[in-house]
């Protein structure tokens, strides 16, 4: 296959940024699909409880008779809350509002943290056809709550979409300091791997200064990729669709198709760095 990853070993990648809005699902959805359909064998973890990755992606809540609730509870191995998409290669595992409950269900419960990563851990175990995943993406919610901490316990590196709009950077350094914080604790191993400017439009002024702002205060780690306001990117999730397979032409879906270059792109420098 032509995947970078090692067999058995998915890179983990989180959609992170506790505000809502912003396009993490959006990013979740499109960035699965299109790298997909270049050959990488893709799982979305739908970790938060509205669920709109799970509804965008098409799959109908009478179908989530196994969810990441399940999973996270202790109740199911996570193979068995996956379900195929109408995407080749893409499967997802789905979310329901039961989620919302979780963390007080869970307590004190000294591995809270790690349900999520322990879960993939032992998806790893049990390789099968169509399961043998070289990338989980994992939607999380508008929130820096336990679930977002198991998504960032669980994750090799964090992605995260910034919209172009006035409070882009507000939020942003209190993100970084909970990644700083779960890196010294829960997972040493965790980074950046990068910022994505989402909802760009190049014809207001005020777009055009946040991504200057963003890339000077961030650098290199702004993915040279800007996903451009785009109606077809909104119009796709009500018809159970990937903006790629509503309208493949379109702006949209070109850049998540960029946007999947470049991210296997970086995953290839990051391999011979090391
Ligand atoms: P989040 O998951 O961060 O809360 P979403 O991905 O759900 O954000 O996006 C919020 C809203 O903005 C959704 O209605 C989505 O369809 C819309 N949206 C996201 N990205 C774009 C875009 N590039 N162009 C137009 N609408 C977008
Ligand atoms: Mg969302």
């Amino acid at each position: 296959h032509t995947s970078n990853t090692v067999p058995g070993h998915p890179r983990i990648l989180a959609l992170a940024n506790q505000k809502g809005g912003v396009g993490k699902t959006t990013t979740a959805i499109n960035l699965g699909t299109a790298l997909a359909a270049i050959g990488e064998r893709v799982l979305i973890v739908d970790l938060d409880p509205q669920g709109n990755a799970s509804t965008g992606l098409g799959i109908d809540r009478r179908n989530r008779n196994c969810s990441t609730y399940d999973v996270l509870i202790g109740e199911a191995p996570l193979r068995d809350a996956v379900v195929v998409t109408a995407v080749p290669r893409l499967h997802i595992a789905a979310s329901t509002m039961d989620l919302s409950g979780l963390e007080l269900e869970l307590g004190s419960a000294r591995d809270r943290a790690f349900r999520l990563r322990d879960a993939i851990g032992e998806l790893n175990n049990n390789v099968s056809p169509g399961s043998d995943y070289t990338y989980v993406l994992i939607d999380c919610p508008p929130s820096l709550n336990l679930l977002t901490v198991n998504a960032m316990a669980a994750s090799d590196a964090i992605l995260v979409p910034l919209q172009c709009e006035f409070f882009a950077l507000e939020g942003l350094s209190q993100l970084l300091q909970t990644v700083e914080q779960v890196r010294s604790t829960l997972n040493p191993n965790l980074s950046i791997h990068g910022i994505v400017l989402t909802m760009f439009d190049s014809r207001n002024n005020l777009s055009n200064q946040v991504v200057a702002d963003v890339r000077e205060f961030m650098g290199s780690k702004v993915y040279e990729t800007m996903i451009p306001r785009n109606v077809r990117i909104s119009e796709a999730p009500s018809y159970g669709k990937p903006v790629l397979v509503y309208d493949l032409k379109c702006s949209g879906s070109e850049a998540y198709l960029r946007l999947a270059t470049e991210v296997i792109q970086r995953e290839r420098d990051l391999r011979t760095a090391h």
